[in-house]
């Protein structure tokens, strides 16, 4: 027998899911079969694949797999524990060792996701009293993280430095002030200006996070991130990237000055409380970094269809919003309509993805394309023949 709390809950709960569907945001899982191919299958069809992050095909890599293998053979299959009490792997020191000398950093560490990472060092860092000024694109485990520290959460519209910088001048001088931005904002696909972060955050005396997690392995000369393509590693505070994107693999990692990594290895619960990364996963991060490197050829290749994606579409007269990269998204405007654009777009033989609020605001939901190295420009001309066709169908372009 049910209690009546445990009904009412159930009521409750399913009522509010009944409202997302009416406004076309309920969401549900699809199995995937070859994620890693620029061709993918979805129930026993094959779709173009404009929707992973897998921008530099290391998913499907041999090099990797091989790694994750022998990994396995030498470590076994877990990490039995914490990296804290006896999950600390050897090749955890031998990832790391790989990755500071890969970014040129004096410290760093590996924890287990993307978003571990940002929820773990900013509620570590930030807390009571401290300001966290923060994009309004940013990831939402950017958001989670500011919001479990406790800390002011200052959110500046989306780089808008200047109404970054009138939050700053208000608040208390000598309250502890973090900025944290996104390098590659995931729904648009344009760049924070870090350049004029810098100057701000030394102005107003703030430390500064960047997350890297679209940007590493696809820019800088050796895929270290977009803040080392602008020459600025060093005056970022706190590196934050994964291997879960463009790296093929899973996991991700912070760097920055040693004490900084010593305070969060003390400090992160997410990395304390948590079992550490199979040792297959930090196999293929290994192979991953050493592989990204030197993949000077296949980063090229990978902006040269992204540029040619975006101008294809911007000739059909799609607004990209200000895409500048290999995330490329096109307007569309209600949930309805774009749930109905991704439905045509796959029945065209492409799969893409609704991207609806929370995600964005109200009435920006959009279509997100993202290209890889893997594409080929007739998938790519083939590709924008379709997405035209649909678009004009719809009315989104004439
Ligand atoms: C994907 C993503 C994360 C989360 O990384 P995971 O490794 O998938 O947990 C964090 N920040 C940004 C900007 C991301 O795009």
């Amino acid at each position: 027998m049910l209690g009546e709390k445990q009904i009412k809950w159930e009521k409750e709960t399913q009522s509010e899911l009944r409202q997302l569907e009416e406004i076309s945001q309920t969401r549900n899982l699809i199995t995937t079969e070859c994620a890693y191919d620029p061709w993918l299958r979805i129930e026993g069809k094959k779709l173009m694949n404009l929707a992973s992050n897998n921008y530099m095909g290391y998913a499907g890599d041999e090099r990797l797999k091989k790694a994750m293998i022998a990994a396995i053979q030498t470590y076994g299959a877990g990490a039995t524990a914490s990296r804290l009490i006896v999950g600390n792997h050897p090749l955890y020191e031998e990832t790391e060792s790989e990755l500071l000398s890969w970014k040129n950093a004096e410290a760093g560490i590996i924890v287990n996701s993307g978003y571990t990472a940002n929820v773990s060092i900013i509620s570590s860092l930030a807390g009571r009293g401290d300001y966290v000024y923060s994009d309004k694109l940013n990831h939402a485990s950017i958001v989670d993280g500011t919001i479990l520290s406790r800390a002011k959460f200052m959110r500046y519209r989306h780089n808008d430095l200047e109404h970054l910088e009138s939050m700053l001048k208000r608040n208390n001088d000598n309250a502890r002030k973090l900025i944290v931005t996104d390098s590659l904002f995931s729904m648009d696909g344009d760049f924070a200006h870090i350049k004029e972060l810098v100057q701000i955050k030394e102005q107003y005396n703030a430390l500064l996070m960047i997350d890297e997690a679209h940007a590493t392995g696809v820019y800088g000369k050796k895929g270290e991130g977009y803040s080392y393509h602008l020459g600025l590693q060093n005056k970022v505070d706190i590196h934050m990237g994964t291997f879960s994107k463009a790296l093929g693999g899973f996991g991700a990692y912070i760097v920055g000055k040693s004490w900084l990594i010593d305070y969060l290895t003390n400090r992160m619960r997410g990395f304390i409380y948590s079992t550490a990364l199979p040792p297959a996963i930090l196999g293929a991060a290994k192979a991953a970094i050493e592989i990204a490197q030197r993949d000077q050829e296949r980063r090229f290749l990978l902006q040269k269809n992204a540029a040619y994606f975006r101008k294809l579409l911007t000739g059909h007269g799609f607004d990209l919003c200000g895409s500048q990269s290999q995330i490329v998204p096109i307007m569309i405007g209600s949930n309805e309509k774009t749930i109905k654009f991704a439905e045509l777009l796959r029945h065209e033989g492409l799969a893409a993805i609704a991207i609806r609020p929370p995600t964005v605001p109200e009435n920006q939901a959009r279509i997100r394309f993202t290209i890889t190295a893997d594409h080929r420009k007739q998938d790519i001309e083939w590709a924008v023949e379709k997405i035209a066709l649909v678009g004009a169908k719809m009315g989104v372009i004439r």
